[in-house]
């Protein structure tokens, strides 16, 4: 077992997208909240396609019926650490008044989910280096989003800057643990595929496409469906 440095490179990177969702909302940055909508939207897009077309199927082809219990229980720990230990949560910019422990439960959970984008990076590159670069993507795109919900909330509860932004930095870190952890704990890298698939799946149906559905607007579903297009041309590309 060893840690995979192509894999744990790119989770840098990715890792640098949260820190910079989170200095765009530090630096008061004037986002054009479409532009954010139609990011949120695509990397929705994006996730769900990676999770259905290859994660899911490739943990089943390797661990058979019992990898499906495993992609369950990637879905439901997010359940339980994002949105029913902590008390409030949701993707895209905070924009009313919540309390510190609301922060700080909100960070926890992240934490897991973001571990486990790493773990989901590092599982793609054991399979290939193709589906290690499409996953790096699905994971790239929706980490601006995550750096500006976590930062945003962290100011909402009224903590600074600084600690905003080291919310986002821990988010960061948490995904290149993540990649480590899964070239040195052998349970982590047998079942990696099946709990990234779960997760994945929970990150872009059940946090990014319900921020989609709030207001209905056209060139959020266009991007969404522009997503799960992009997807899939780029996995025949890849093939
Ligand atoms: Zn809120
Ligand atoms: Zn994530």
């Amino acid at each position: 077992m060893n840690v995979d440095v192509v894999a744990l490179g790119y989770a840098v990177l990715a890792g640098a997208a949260n820190i910079l969702g989170a200095a765009a909302v530090t630096a008061r940055t004037r986002w054009s909240e479409s532009g954010l909508d139609a990011l949120l939207a695509f990397s929705a897009g994006f996730m769900v396609s990676v999770g259905l077309l290859d994660l899911i199927p490739h943990a089943i082809e390797e661990g058979g019926s019992r990898a499906a219990f495993v992609v369950l229980l990637g879905y439901l720990l997010v359940h339980l650490t994002q949105h029913t230990l902590a008390p409030h949560f949701h993707f895209g910019e905070e924009k009313h008044a919540v309390t510190q422990s609301v922060g700080w439960s909100a960070l926890a959970g992240l934490l897991l989910h973001t571990f486990i984008d790493g773990v989901a990076i590092a599982s793609g590159f054991a399979v290939s280096s193709a589906l290690g670069i499409l996953v790096f993507f699905a994971i790239l795109l929706h980490k601006i989003p995550e750096g500006v919900a976590i930062s945003s909330l962290f100011l909402a509860a009224g903590a600074g800057r600084t600690r905003a932004v080291t919310a986002a930095t821990a988010l960061a870190a948490a995904t290149v643990l993540g990649v480590m952890f899964t070239g040195l704990v052998e349970p982590l890298a047998r079942h990696g595929l099946a709990l990234a698939g779960g997760v994945t799946l929970y990150v872009g149906a059940s946090n990014l496409v319900p921020e989609l559905q709030r207001g209905g607007k056209h060139a959020r579903a266009l991007s969404f469906f522009a997503g799960c297009a992009l997807y899939f041309m780029a996995r025949l590309v890849s093939h």
